[in-house]
Parts: structure tokens; C-alpha cells; sequence
């Protein structure tokens, strides 16, 4: 066929995102989202704004969410940026932050949005291999270099870097924008957002999407100094790019005031996820110690692959990756305590 567009379209590799089943009943634990609704005052908060509200313009600069998250993370507002979803947050980034004349630097085994925005905004980048058992060794984050990104847990793997590991990535770098991707931070790890008064050259990215079950809203933001902050701002008015919309603003903001339900939330996720891991060890899985909200395990005797198919054959659905290093693990959200049951049944039956 000929290609009468530009190449450059031809060139891209877009990401594959984790199937959104449109069948009721399977047992959905492929995507991280929450297993549990948002907090009661969230759904108030939206009728709220749905009954009364609905019929004006959106504030374009969400002020009432950057003065919540602000306040949660003892900054000031100009240390706040917000966007639809933190992948909207991380394109921002990758446009206008990271895009400079030598390579980013990323881990070879993360989140897989990086490569394709790198694609996109052709931004040079070169992977760092993780060790042995998963992990970021700072100490290969010391060469020249247009930047650095990595998750914080990782992901699909779970494994949490200690702050002062990242401390040394920052100091090893100071001339480089160091971006910390948190999705998954609040399932038992310590955010990075209070180094940002001794680094000026750090970002930490956050979505409301995992710990706050807010995935179907989109809310996702950025802390940092001013001046990164105020970079972005110029960037997404520069697409012009939407701002949050009223009900997005309304839920996130009560998402961040009823902290109970939060914690009870995460707590209920981490009991779960030790209880699952218990029981994957004890059928012979290896799995990576995890902070995340999911779980990566491989066994010893039974093909990923396998494994997937057959819980599929069984409406449970978990995420599999078909690439070098990961093709042996399983990437498995913590559901529910029900779904855990069924879950762990579904593997006593598959590897009996
Ligand atoms: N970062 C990481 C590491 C993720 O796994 C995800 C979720 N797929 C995101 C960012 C994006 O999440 P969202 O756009 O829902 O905020």
C-alpha cells in the first residue's frame, strides 16, 4: 500500500493497554485498578456538581484541586500540576521536559507508555538494565544522560526502590530532570515528594486511578519545583490540552479529604496481597516482593502463558506479558477477598 502521510507515523509503536473486557462477570485483575469504590463522599461531591453545575465551564486551572494537593503534600500550589490521568501528566513531561540532545534513561523491564512517548516526541532514550532480582541499581544511573525516568514502585514487577537510593540518583544528576513515577506508591511505599524542597531537579507523578479508585475519572498530577511546574503549565497550554473537568475536580478533591477511607482501602489491599503471595509461595511461585497493588510471579513448572489461558478458561483474567526476561510472570492485581478466593482455587485446579 502506498504511503502517501508522513513515515514518521509508520514508525511508531504504539502501547498495547491492558484489555478493558466488555463482558460482565470475569474476574478482572489485569489493569491495577482498584478493587474497591471510591470513597462514599467522592460519589457526593460528583452529584454535587452534576445537579448544580454541570452547565458552566470547568475552572481551566483546577485551583481547588492544586490547593488539596498542595496542602496534602505540605507545598505550595505552584509546586502542582494536574492533568486527565498521569499518562496526559507523563506526555507533558516527555514533550517538553525530557527532549534534549543525549538519551533519557529508563529501566529495560517498566512501564511500557515509555518507549511510545519516546517514539512520539522523538526523544532518544536508552534502557538500563535492572539486576538480577528486578532491581534499580542507582550507580548505573551515573552517565551523561537527558533525563531519567522510572516507576516507583516498578512496574509489572512491584519492587520498590528506598529513598535513598533515589537520593542518590538525584544527586548523581543534578543537571538532568529526575522523574519518579508513583502510581503505585501508596500500597506501602514513602513518596519522594518531600525530597522535592532539597531538589529543584525533581518530579514525582502521581495518579488517582490505584489508591484512590478513581480510574474511570482520569486524575493524575505532578510536584515539583516552580520552575518544572510552570514548564508544564506552558506546555499544556500550548496544546491547549483540556482541562479537568468539573466532576473530575469535585471527586479528586474529595477523594483527598476522606483520608480514612483511603487508608482503609490500602490497608485492605496490602493485607490481601500478602495473603495472595503466601499462597503462591506455598504452590511453588517465586514472587518479586512487591509495594504495589499487584503482585509478579513465575513458576517453576508451568508456562506464564499457560497459566493465563487457563485462568481465562476460568472468566479470571490477569496480564501477561510476551517479552524477553518477563515472558515467564504473571502480572496479577489484588482483587477483592472473593475474587482472591476464586483466584487461588482457579490455580489449585490448573497446577493440580
Ligand atoms: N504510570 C504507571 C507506572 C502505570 O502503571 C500507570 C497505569 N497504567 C500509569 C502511570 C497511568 O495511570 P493513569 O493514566 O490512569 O493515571
Amino acid at each position: 500500500m502506498s504511503r502517501f502521510w508522513s513515515q514518521r507515523v509508520h514508525q511508531l509503536t504504539p502501547y498495547v493497554p491492558g484489555e478493558q473486557p466488555k463482558v460482565d462477570n470475569l474476574i478482572k485483575l489485569n489493569t491495577n485498578e482498584s478493587p474497591y469504590p471510591p470513597s462514599p463522599k467522592v460519589l457526593e461531591a460528583i452529584s454535587a456538581q452534576v445537579n448544580d453545575k454541570l452547565r458552566l465551564y470547568p475552572d481551566p486551572n483546577s485551583d481547588a484541586l492544586k490547593q488539596s494537593l498542595a496542602h496534602y503534600y505540605q507545598l505550595e500550589t505552584n509546586q502542582v500540576f494536574v492533568g486527565n490521568g498521569s499518562d496526559e501528566v507523563l506526555a507533558h513531561i516527555f514533550m517538553g521536559l525530557l527532549k534534549q540532545d543525549k538519551p533519557i534513561l529508563f529501566p529495560d523491564i517498566t512501564y511500557s507508555f515509555y518507549p511510545v512517548y519516546c517514539g512520539l516526541y522523538d526523544v532518544e532514550y536508552q534502557t538500563v538494565p535492572l539486576n538480577e532480582e528486578f532491581a534499580i541499581q542507582p550507580a548505573d544511573y551515573q552517565i551523561d544522560n537527558g533525563g531519567i525516568i522510572f516507576p516507583n514502585p516498578n512496574a509489572p514487577t512491584g519492587r520498590l526502590l528506598p529513598l535513598q537510593a533515589i537520593e542518590q540518583i538525584l544527586q548523581g544528576n543534578p543537571n538532568s530532570v529526575v522523574v519518579v513515577d508513583e502510581a503505585y506508591i501508596d500500597f506501602g511505599g514513602e513518596s519522594a515528594a518531600q525530597l522535592i524542597h532539597r531538589y529543584p531537579n525533581l518530579l514525582v507523578v502521581q495518579t488517582f486511578s490505584k489508591s484512590r479508585a478513581l480510574a474511570g475519572l482520569r486524575v493524575g498530577f505532578a510536584l515539583g519545583h516552580p520552575d518544572l511546574i510552570e514548564a508544564l503549565e506552558r506546555v499544556k497550554n500550548s496544546f491547549n490540552s483540556y482541562p479537568l473537568d468539573r466532576l473530575a475536580v469535585a471527586g479528586a478533591v474529595a477523594a483527598m479529604e476522606d483520608e480514612s477511607y483511603f487508608e482503609a482501602s490500602c490497608d485492605k489491599i496490602i493485607a490481601t496481597r500478602n495473603r495472595l503471595t503466601e499462597f503462591l509461595q506455598q504452590q511453588g511461585f517465586q514472587v518479586i516482593p512487591s509495594a504495589a497493588n499487584f503482585v509478579f510471579a513465575s513458576h517453576p513448572d508451568k508456562a506464564a502463558a499457560d497459566i493465563a489461558q487457563a485462568l481465562r478458561e476460568r472468566a479470571i483474567i490477569v496480564r501477561y506479558f510476551n517479552k524477553p526476561r518477563i515472558d515467564e510472570y504473571l502480572r496479577i492485581t489484588i482483587g477483592t477477598d472473593a475474587e482472591t478466593d476464586a483466584l487461588c482455587q482457579a490455580l489449585m485446579e490448573i497446577l493440580a
